[in-house]
């Protein structure tokens, strides 16, 4: 079984329109929707906002028996010739917030665990494939960063570009990653732009969710035919 997680609504409304035997279930006050898409056994659920409730939710989808996770929904973009509307496919995700440094570790770095965790080398191919399908959108393979903030400030961006080399901001990836890499889970995750992390984020973010929305559907359900 196939799990997809988004952290919206508007990121997963689009998907739950064409699931096919939609049954929900209610695990850990989580809502799931288990059922099809493309012919292949999904499950499906809304994370909300953050790296917490990313990760109580990835959990849930490896005890239900989840295989491969693909993470989709909206992003800031960080890399420089990024644009509203480009697709960035995950390598690895890093937590960009965590700071343990007075210890002697690297900025975001968990002690014990690796700096990053890197995608499933099949499931990053796949997304790349299928988006690289979609017409007049650019598509790109780097490294996510995640964090409980909402990055919307140039300056900030540019210093999350240089320290991490970053290709998008967002809040759960590098969480579900986490737990992911732990269970032996394979994940990816695919973000379409929907600002770009500066001073005109707030607005950007409001206007173009829908259409990084669509985008990101797009290639999770192309990737669920080609699967
Ligand atoms: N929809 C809510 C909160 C959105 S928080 C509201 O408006 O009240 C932003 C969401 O989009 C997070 O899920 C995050 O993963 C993603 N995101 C998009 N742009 C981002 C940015 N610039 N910085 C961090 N997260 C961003």
């Amino acid at each position: 079984m196939i799990g997809i997680i988004g952290a919206m609504r508007e990121e997963l409304e689009l998907l739950l329109d064409e699931l096919v035997g939609a049954e929900e279930l209610r695990v850990g006050g989580y809502t799931l929707f288990r059922g099809h898409l493309a012919g292949k056994p999904v499950l499906i659920s809304q994370c909300g906002i953050g790296k917490v409730n990313a990760a109580a939710l990835a959990q849930i989808f490896v005890l239900e028996g989840v295989k491969q996770l693909v993470l989709t929904g909206v992003a800031g973009a960080l890399g420089p010739g990024l644009e509203v509307g480009d697709i960035v496919v995950s390598t690895d995700a890093v937590q960009h917030d965590v700071d343990v440094r007075a210890l002697g570790y690297a900025l975001g770095e968990v002690p014990g665990e690796r700096l990053s965790w890197p995608a499933d080398a099949a499931l990053q191919r796949l997304a790349l494939e299928t988006a690289g399908a979609l017409e007049g959108v650019k598509v790109v393979s780097g490294r996510v960063l995640s964090g409980d903030q909402f990055i919307a400030n140039r300056e900030r961006a540019r210093g999350l570009y240089r320290t991490f080399g970053g290709l998008c901001a967002e809040m759960e990836g590098a969480a579900v990653a986490q737990v992911c890499s732990r269970a032996g889970v394979g994940f990816v995750i695919v973000r379409s732009l929907s600002d770009s992390a500066d001073g005109s984020a707030e607005v950007d973010f409001r206007t173009f969710t829908p259409l990084a929305a669509r985008r990101a559907k797009a290639v999770v359900l192309g990737m669920l035919a080609r699967l």
